[in-house]
């Protein structure tokens, strides 16, 4: 039995269709990440799981049981999920052992207190109970958001951006120390974010949405290296983008020609090529440039990677330019001639189709 699965779930305000037929199955304790542009439709699909949001049709299934649909509309308090959103609204009057203890009411106070100290040993603030909110930074207020939604042991979490409100370096702290919370104590999770990084970081599987449906449903590597369409592709991250025509199978780029499986003959297409797939080696004075090469417009070093700017020599003068990423410290002079490899597992055919491209 699944933990949680919403079917069939639409969700209009007014005339705006905001969850159209969305269907999702997660799986005991799984993560899975809600990911897509800003009013594509992630909230209101998690408000609808959770209760918050009254369902306008389909059906919201809790371990096997109807919470909504079929006439049902059992409110949040009672479908066992855990919230967490990104102002994580601690009581500011109460201590952090009685924030962690707020939906243990109903417990015996022996087993309350149990349940307080083991969430609170979980998120590691243990040493924080008797302290007030204010006390607290915001990471470790988030994290004390994450207990008091674990303490009841929800059969689901549910997650809306809960780290966009801490700052970059906490914001990976936070969302490591959450990840291997969630997996210790074995929570299935639904989290919205619109940050395809913490997607990754974050999911089994990724659910990426535009305008109100799933477009591709899956492990981040397969949304990251068999996109469905231009929009899945270009969502991960810079894309080089190139266009031509389907021949003999393939489509030419200045990178050599790459499979074009399905295509009918002359189709139209575009060739999104992601940096990394260009691997680069400079070309020894003296000797003939192979095939493909490619001038350098700039190098930067970006951090882990360096980023070069790249001209085809096979393009004329003013044509676009490519992105390379190369591991390290690659820092070539402008102007230097270079080979390029290009990898095809990262280089993706779709049709040359305004309305599907780049979202
Ligand atoms: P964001 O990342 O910006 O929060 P989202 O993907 O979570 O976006 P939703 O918040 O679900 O998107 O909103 C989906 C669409 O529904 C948007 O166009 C939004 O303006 C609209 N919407 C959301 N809530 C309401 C509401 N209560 N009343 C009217 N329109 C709403």
């Amino acid at each position: 039995m699944s933990a949680l699965s919403l079917e069939h779930v639409s969700h209009a305000f007014g005339d705006l269709l905001a969850v159209d037929d969305l269907s999702l199955t997660l799986e005991h304790g799984e993560v899975v990440c809600l990911l897509g542009p800003s009013g594509c439709g992630k909230t209101t699909a998690l408000r609808v799981a959770s209760g918050l949001e009254p369902l306008q049709q389909g059906r919201v299934l809790i371990e096997g049981e109807v919470v909504a649909g079929e006439g049902r509309e059992r409110p949040p308090e009672v479908r066992s999920v855990g919230l967490v959103f990104q102002d994580y609204a601690l009581f500011p009057h109460l201590t952090i052992a009685d924030n962690v203890a707020f939906g243990l009411r109903r417990l015996a106070a022996a087993e309350r207190r149990a349940r307080v100290a083991d969430a609170l040993a979980l998120v590691g603030m243990a040493a924080s109970a008797g302290a007030h909110p204010h006390m607290l930074s915001g990471g470790q207020q988030q994290r004390i958001a994450l207990a008091r939604a674990l303490a009841p042991q929800p059969r689901v979490m549910l997650l809306d951006e809960p780290f966009s409100n801490l700052d970059a370096r906490l914001r990976q702290q936070v969302r490591d120390d959450t990840l291997h919370v969630l997996k210790r104590s074995g929570t299935t999770t639904l989290m919205v974010t619109h940050d395809p990084e913490e997607a990754m970081f974050m999911a089994d599987r990724i659910a990426l949405m535009r305008e109100g449906r799933i477009v591709q449903l899956g492990t981040p590597a397969n949304l990251y290296y068999q996109p469905v369409d231009a929009f899945v592709a270009s969502f991960f991250g810079e894309i080089n983008s190139l266009e031509g025509f389907v021949e003999a199978g393939e489509v030419a780029t200045p990178f050599g020609a790459v499979a074009a499986d399905g295509f009918a003959e002359g189709s139209a297409v575009q060739v999104l090529i992601r940096p990394e797939a260009l691997h680069l080696s400079p070309v020894e004075d003296g000797f003939p440039l192979p095939p493909h090469s490619v001038a350098v417009m700039a190098a930067r070093l970006m951090g882990r990677t360096s980023l070069v700017h790249l001209r085809s020599l096979e393009l004329p003068e003013g044509a676009p330019h490519f992105h390379a990423r190369v591991p390290g410290r690659f820092l070539p002079p402008e102007n230097q001639r270079l080979a390029v490899a290009l990898d095809r597992a990262q280089a993706f055919v779709f049709p040359r189709d305004p309305a599907r491209a780049g979202g």
